[in-house]
């Protein structure tokens, strides 16, 4: 035991190295999409996330864009708890049975118009849970889908970039 406790003093940690922060990149991404949304909309976008089944792997990234480091409501995104406050449905996981219902309902209580996001392979097509016979295979089987935005899970720069995407694909 003592030997443990002593070698665990002098061994390097197993986690990776942590990406080194391009804040420059980040702001000018975030406030692109920003101001897109503003162009667009005339004021923020409001986004509602629904987990779907997911292993939680999309969320954490999802949930980082939230942190002191990338803290996109000060660009103007805004992630809300009402559907009927949202602009953007994000949807992560393959979507399981038993939150089909749940997605449908969440779908239909956001105005119109709407957009759908699917965020990660289980939501494109279930990914690693596909042909389960509790899932449904992909967000689209439930809801209409406008934009996929790939990855497993894909990184908050990623996420930023389809929510762009996003807004100036339908931004005609
Ligand atoms: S895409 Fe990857 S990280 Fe996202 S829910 Fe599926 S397995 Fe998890």
């Amino acid at each position: 035991m003592r030997k443990l406790l002593f070698e665990s003093l002098f061994r390097r940690p197993f986690t990776e190295q942590a990406p080194s922060p391009d804040d420059a990149a980040v702001t000018e991404l975030a406030t692109a999409v920003g101001r897109a949304a503003r162009r667009r909309l005339g004021r923020s976008l409001s986004i509602r996330e629904v987990d779907a089944g997911s292993c939680s792997g999309c969320e954490l990234e999802i949930h980082a864009l939230n942190n002191a480091y990338y803290d996109v409501e000060r660009f103007g995104l805004r992630f809300v708890a009402s559907p009927r406050h949202a602009d953007v449905l994000m949807v992560t996981g393959p979507v399981t049975l038993n939150m089909r219902e749940a997605l449908l309902r969440t779908y239909d209580a956001v105005p119109a118009p709407k957009w759908v996001v699917a965020v990660g392979g289980c939501a494109l097509n279930g990914g690693i849970f596909a042909g389960s016979y509790a899932c449904a295979d992909g967000v689209a089987s439930t809801v209409p889908v406008d934009l996929h935005i790939p990855g497993c899970p894909p990184s908050p720069t990623v996420l930023l970039k389809g929510l762009l995407a996003l807004l100036t694909k339908t931004g005609g």
